[in-house]
């Protein structure tokens, strides 16, 4: 206890030397305010969230997140031993359609998505390796769409929940599989880590690609950050026939070097660039809808429900293009929040 007060009482002292530095930075115009502009940077991604982007902004903005780049090559304890795999209720949803030609075949988590064409199926992502089976393949057979039909899948990122089923699905059903040329590499480097979800390198995403089926086209925008390959897309969909633009983000948390300023401020100066791209390409497209990877940062699962009672009102997913561009505000003022306090401590002199 009394340690505590101890500690406590340094503390204080901390904060008020650090409180007369800062009058004494006040009055040193040339040195920069960082945590004005760090805090300037999370307001601004706060004030774009509002209620629609909670999620997102609590995972970019506000939770802890990892540093450094992940050498390991191990196979995934959900691999090795199946049994040790999340329990069901922790990630199972039901699947919905959604749009006249999409339906959400994903999870709690992470999302899966079949757009239907006059041609056959673009699927986008796939989820982990042990629940694509029910997710994805048991989902569409659910809502009536046979999966023999998926020509294209679409991979966002190289990660164990978009890419777990992807192995499967080329093995059984011959679908063309599209992915980033980092991203492919990944797989081809890690090949404990991508067991039993490690498609054969076949299509790689190149910035402005357009994946066309029947009458659909899906267009491919690079957006490395979350990964080096990471993909979004533009693409129309329709509501009781009237066309809808949606816009698709494919990578959200920081999973990149960021413990140091050097790649970190870089890195962070990337995943920056990928969001604006894609704020540009939303506009142009006069983009209303919003749809992520993650079904926690578009909310799908709850519009899946919210669908069913709509009745001839507006379509829970379709939020506006002002909306839409907030999406892209929150993850650039949290990644600038962050990209930031490394310029600080590089201004500072450390490593
Ligand atoms: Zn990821």
């Amino acid at each position: 206890m009394k340690s505590h007060i101890v500690k406590i009482v340094v503390a204080l002292a901390v904060v008020a030397e650090v409180g007369l530095s800062g009058v004494s930075a006040q009055q040193a115009p040339a040195k920069r305010n960082f945590e004005a502009e760090i805090q300037k940077a999370i307001e601004s991604a706060k004030t774009a969230a509002g209620f629609e982007f909670q999620g997102t902004l609590v995972r970019t903005c506000l939770l802890p997140q990892s540093g450094g780049e992940n050498t390991s090559d191990n196979v995934p304890g959900y691999v090795t031993n199946p049994a040790s795999a999340p329990a069901r209720d922790t990630w199972y949803a039901e699947p919905a359609k959604v749009f006249d030609n999409l339906y959400f075949v994903g999870g709690k988590l992470h999302s899966a998505w079949a757009l239907t064409t006059k041609e056959g199926i673009i699927l986008i992502d796939t989820i982990y390796p042990y629940n694509s089976e029910e997710l994805v393949i048991g989902g569409m057979q659910k809502v009536g769409l046979d999966p023999k039909n998926i020509k294209y899948l679409l991979i966002s990122h190289a990660h164990g929940d978009h890419v777990g089923g992807a192995e499967m699905l080329q093995n059984r059903y011959g679908v063309r599989v599209v992915m980033g040329g980092p991203d492919w590499d990944l797989v081809a480097k890690y090949p404990n880590r991508y067991k039993a979800m490690a498609p054969k390198r076949d299509i790689v995403a190149t910035d402005g690609m357009k994946i066309t089926l029947g009458e659909t086209t899906v267009n491919i925008w690079l957006t490395p950050g979350h990964t080096p390959g990471t993909l979004s897309y533009t693409f129309t969909v329709l509501d009781r026939v009237k066309p809808v633009n949606v816009a698709y983000s494919g990578g959200t948390a920081f999973n990149f070097v960021k413990n140091t300023p050097d790649p970190g401020i870089k890195n962070f100066q990337t995943y920056i660039d990928s969001q604006k791209h894609m704020a540009a390409k939303a506009a142009a497209t006069g983009a209303t809808v919003l749809l992520s990877n993650h079904s926690e940062f578009d909310n799908a699962v709850n519009k899946n429900r919210m669908l069913a009672g709509r009745g001839n009102g507006p379509h829970p997913y379709e939020l506006g293009t002002d909306s839409v561009q907030r999406y892209f505000q929150v993850m650039q003022g949290c990644a600038r929040a962050a990209q930031l306090r490394l310029e600080q401590k590089a201004s500072e002199g450390k490593p």
